[in-house]
């Protein structure tokens, strides 16, 4: 059985909601103006999930929302620890609030949670050089954020809570989702992989797996508010259910969300090479709505390198998975995960992770600098190449993958695919721009009231990143 939170421990804290909300009144009678918070994310969908909740949780409060740190009254900073620039940046971040603070808004409170302040040497940081902090809470703590925040607002002194939990998962908390046709669902938490150069499993601790039950409820009350997108997310979803003594691996469970009615694309992410079980791949291959998509991180393609970052397959083992699940599902669209400059890594090693990109042909890859991360067994390597030699095997990196990204979209000219609408293209706003079944981003031209709709496009050219296509007809979807 899934470790909850009590309901007990749930209503202390929509108490502290109704107490928030009762401060907001008060506030607003005073000032004439509602409390307004700001909310940034970074790092991983798991993450942005996390902030919907807090969000969530802060509306019932309510709080109004604002992009504006110069009109907000609460800023939370939910925070990413998988690489060191994404952890700068909070800093950065930090450092103008405190101007902003200091000379517009005194009353301000700062919040800062998520991954990065689950290390006890940053909360550390923060306490010693900013001081204009009020509110530091981890990823165990996110349910307590009402009470956390509560106290943050009445009492004088900082407020730290990053202890370490059991592991417990807080099911029905308030969320307020980004998008209406497109919703993530957590399957699973945490991660017992400990690959050398990974922080994750210090910060979101071991595996623990939601119940069927519970994940089936989330995805049916989506699916019956008109959100036709479903991504299940975990850190190894391939380890979903082993926790568990409800004999429901991810295959089984992929297919259970494959029977909801008004669900139409499934997407999830991410798997762990070592646990992607041929059962899977038949799940992926026979589920209709399983879009044929996979992103399988390998990270390096020299045995030495995988060994040494505890990854548990080597660079054949991967290979022939890739093999494998093209064999079974020859339109899925792969991608990557790929570090560069790996302590020990050398030039021949990352030979070895060129010829992994050019046999395994992923349609895109997210390429990553080694981040040194204290705590893990990776930070007491050392460097076998210079940055100098690194920064260059990671250029060439690129321009290897963004010859086969090409030449794959390449490929898509002149069928019809079928995309879901997101809004106007990021790249052209005279554009709008949607995802295929496979992910990939087609910007096309058409009316914004297709946004949020199914649609057919025909691509008509190919781009390293992107397509382009014309518009064909609606679809009911996929
Ligand atoms: S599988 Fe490895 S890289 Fe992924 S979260 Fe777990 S420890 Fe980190």
């Amino acid at each position: 059985m899934a470790k909850l939170i009590t309901e007990e421990q749930l209503a202390v804290q929509r108490e502290y909601i109704t107490k928030l909300r009762g401060e907001n009144a008060l506030y607003a009678q005073r000032t004439g103006r509602a409390r307004s918070v700001l909310t940034e994310t970074y790092g991983c969908q798991q993450n942005e999930n996390d902030t919907e909740r807090i969000r969530g949780m802060l509306r019932d409060a309510g709080f109004e929302f604002t992009e504006d740190p110069h009109n907000a009254d609460v800023v939370i900073y939910n925070t990413c620890a998988v690489r060191e620039n994404a952890e700068q940046k909070v800093f950065g971040r930090l450092g103008i609030l405190k101007h902003i603070k200091e000379e517009e808004r005194p009353d301000m409170i700062v919040a800062v949670c998520g991954c990065m302040v689950q290390q006890e040497h940053i909360t550390e940081k923060i306490k010693a050089v900013h001081d204009h902090v009020d509110l530091v809470f981890g990823t165990h703590a996110l349910y307590k954020m009402p009470e956390l925040l509560y106290r943050a607002v009445k009492e004088k002194n900082v407020v730290v809570d990053i202890e370490q939990s059991d592991g417990a998962i807080a099911e029905d908390l308030p969320i307020m989702r980004d998008g209406s046709d497109k919703a993530w669902v957590s399957v699973m938490y945490g991660c017992n992989n400990f690959c050398s150069y990974c922080i994750v499993p210090y910060v979101r601790g071991r595996e623990r797996s939601r119940s069927a039950d519970a994940v089936m409820n989330e995805v049916r009350e989506l699916a019956a508010n008109g959100v036709s997108e479903i991504s299940l997310l975990g850190q190894n979803v391939n380890s979903y259910g082993k926790d568990l003594d409800e004999g429901i691996d991810f295959a089984d469970l992929l297919t259970m969300v494959n029977g909801v009615e008004g669900v139409k694309r499934i997407r999830f992410m991410t798997s762990h090479p070592k646990d992607l079980s041929d059962k899977l791949i038949d799940a992926i291959a026979r589920c209709d709505k399983v879009c044929k998509q996979l992103h399988l991180p390998v990270q390096a393609g020299s045995d030495r390198v995988l060994k040494q970052m505890n990854r548990r397959y080597t660079k054949a083992q991967y290979l022939e998975k890739i093999d494998k699940i093209k064999k079974a599902i020859p339109e899925i669209s792969l991608s990557t995960d790929i570090i560069v400059g790996f302590p020990t890594e050398t030039n021949e090693d990352f030979e070895e992770t060129l010829d992994v990109l050019r046999k395994a042909e992923f349609d895109h890859i997210f390429s990553f600098i080694y981040s040194r991360r204290e705590g893990t067994p990776a930070a007491k390597l050392d460097f076998a190449l210079s940055d100098e030699e690194i920064r260059r095997n990671f250029n060439k990196l690129l321009d290897v993958q963004n010859e086969i990204s090409k030449r794959k979209n390449e490929a898509m000219v002149g069928t019809v695919e079928t995309v879901l609408v997101d809004g106007v293209s990021k790249n052209d706003a005279a554009m709008l721009s949607g995802r295929c079944d496979n992910s990939k981003i087609v910007n096309f031209k058409g009316d914004k009231s297709l946004i949020g709709k199914y649609i057919d496009v025909r691509i008509t050219e190919a781009h390293t990143w992107s397509l382009n296509g014309e518009y064909v007809r609606e679809t009911e979807g996929r």
